[in-house]
């Protein structure tokens, strides 16, 4: 193998090993260029960035079930049979982008995240990546029948772990060079600005790796507390880590720096969720990774540690609320809450998240009984408010049903079982999913915020993901994708948004450095000998 410090400039450095690096590298290879080389800031048993820590849940648009059994592994013919999933169309794709970003998200980028999402996963799993359908997250088994629901259908096998090992193998097979603990520390240009390097730490040195393109893919600053203080604002560096710990940042700060690149999107936003209040502070585990998510909130109530109901959990279905519910109990006292339920709903919480060994419960009685342990041992500082809160909510159930007694509770959709009726409202509802928590023995689990990912970003050209620079010029050989990229996500995300988003645009940069690589193979082919290491 050539040595990264090579003379001969490399066709397309790729830097960053998550899924949108690594789905950029394989498509750079398939557009032809010759050499593609991915650096990795952290060592290889830390391979995979966040996208290792991720569920595997991609978002894509599809026409119904029969569009996505072929790209799957765990439906048979008879199970087939009992699967009911409404297609989810470019139109309802567009709109939920719409909706839960508040309508900010780029119209050129999300169009593109949209209309691409669907050859974007068939690409993939033509390059290896093994897909299922989403039974354990995504359906619920209803009279027999396995309904989906959200929009969301697709996980990959085994989640971010076997995502990462389908595509660490991929990329192996295609002859791409990976150097894992070789941070990138800057950007070299030529004197007319075109981007001749990266410089590199590779084995204790400072070394510049010489290229004709160059796929930024290295993650926002979910994972530098200062930089979340800075620009998530106070208290941010105190929520707790779910990914890996080496997306700092420090590769936005470098572009900003070195090619005054342009930034784009919403820096005080960020994807955070309800995560286990025992998790680790700042970086998740390689082991439990996404099952210190706690998502079960639907199914019942959250209150805060003074007793009070902060959020409706039934406003939307879970996978339109979970990224921005992080943030709500970041803004609680200590930034903590309790979710709470009874033996109406304890059967269905995912056992992924709630299994015994997974997550501390607390138990007790009665309602009465719960507050006092919550009390004692996980830090409720009002017991008497938690339990008139939920009683509260109790009567405001009762009068709801009373009011409307033929309408069913159903998790696949919004039911409209809700707290909100001609007799008695709540100042806050919950608009769905509205059952009271009533029968005993009661559960309860302790969850804080969990942060994922930063919306903040560089600015490109939606259609090739080249970077922009301040003076709004397009760079001819810089491209940007995944996390980095910003301007997609506002405030809060349709899930398995991230994922897509770095396999749409990774494939497009991939394949644009890949041409910009081969147009300069071509030129310096036609310069005279000496003068062709001087253009580069
Ligand atoms: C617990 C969890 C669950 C999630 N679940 C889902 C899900 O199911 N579906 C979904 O769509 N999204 C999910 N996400 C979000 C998802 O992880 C991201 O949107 C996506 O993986 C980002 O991919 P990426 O390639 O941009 O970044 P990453 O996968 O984080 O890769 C960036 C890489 O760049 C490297 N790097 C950083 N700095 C440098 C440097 N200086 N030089 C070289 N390399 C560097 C990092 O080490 C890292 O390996 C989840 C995230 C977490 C944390």
């Amino acid at each position: 193998m050539t040595s990264l410090s090579s003379p001969q400039p490399i066709d397309v450095l790729v830097v960053g090993g998550g899924n949108a690096g690594f789905s950029a590298a394989t498509a750079a290879k398939e557009t032809g260029a010759r050499r593609v080389v991915l650096i990795e800031k952290a060592p290889e048993e830390w391979a995979g960035g966040n996208s290792y820590f991720t569920a595997g849940a991609f978002r894509t648009v599809h026409n119904g079930v029969a569009d996505l059994l072929p790209l799957v592994n765990n439906v048979d013919p008879e199970k087939a049979k009992l699967i009911d999933m409404e297609p989810y169309t470019t139109e309802d794709f567009q709109k939920d982008m719409h909706r839960i970003c508040s309508g900010r998200s780029d119209p050129a980028l999300s169009r593109i995240l949209v209309e691409d999402s669907n050859a974007a996963i068939k690409w993939l799993a033509k390059n290896g990546i093994r897909f299922q359908l989403s039974f354990n997250r995504q359906a619920y088994e209803v009279n027999g029948r396995f309904k989906f629901w959200g929009g969301m259908a697709l996980k990959t096998e085994d989640g971010g772990k076997g995502l990462i090992a389908d595509h660490q193998a991929t990329v192996q097979q295609l002859g791409i060079e990976v150097y894992y603990s070789t941070p990138a520390k800057s950007i070299v240009t030529s004197s007319s600005g075109t981007i001749t390097g990266i410089v590199v730490a590779h084995k204790g040195e400072d070394t510049l790796i010489q290229t004709k393109s160059v796929v930024l893919a290295a993650g926002g600053f979910e994972a530098n507390p200062r930089m979340r203080a800075q620009y998530l604002g106070p208290g941010w560096d105190l929520a707790r880590v779910r990914g890996t710990p080496y997306n700092t940042g420090e590769v936005l700060e470098i572009a900003i720096r070195d090619v005054g690149a342009k930034q784009a999107g919403h820096w005080s936003g960020c994807h955070s969720t309800c995560w286990d209040a025992n998790a680790p502070a700042n970086s998740g585990d390689r082991e439990i990774s996404n099952e210190f998510t706690k998502s079960g909130y639907p199914l019942g109530l959250m209150l805060n540690s003074n007793g009070v109901r902060f959020v409706d959990e039934g406003i939307d279905l879970r996978n339109y609320t979970y990224a921005k519910f992080g943030r709500a109990i970041h803004e609680q006292p200590d930034g903590v809450a309790f979710q709470v339920w009874d033996q109406r709903t304890i059967g269905w919480l995912r056992d992924e998240e709630y299994r015994d060994e997974r997550v501390q419960k607390i138990w007790g009685e009665t309602l009465e009984d719960l507050a006092q342990k919550l009390t004692q041992q996980v830090g409720l500082n009002a017991p008497d408010r938690f339990v008139e809160a939920v009683k509260e909510y109790n009567d405001a159930v009762y009068a709801f049903q009373n009011e409307q007694p033929n309408k069913k509770w159903d998790p696949a959709i919004k039911d409209g079982l809700s707290t909100q009726s001609s007799t008695k409202k709540l100042a806050l509802a919950k608009s769905n999913w509205a059952l009271p928590l009533d029968q005993g023995p009661f559960m309860a689990v302790k969850v804080c915020c969990g942060v994922t990912f930063t919306f903040g970003g560089l600015a490109i050209n939606p259609e090739t993901t080249a970077v922009t620079s301040t003076s709004n010029k397009e760079m001819s050989n810089l491209f940007c994708v995944g996390e980095m990229l910003g301007g997609l996500f506002y405030g809060n995300y349709p899930g398995g948004s991230g994922l897509t988003s770095g396999t749409v645009f990774g494939r497009r940069a991939g394949s644009a450095a890949a041409k910009v690589a081969t147009l300069k193979t071509r030129e310096d082919a036609s310069l005279p000998r000496q003068t062709r290491s001087a253009r580069l």
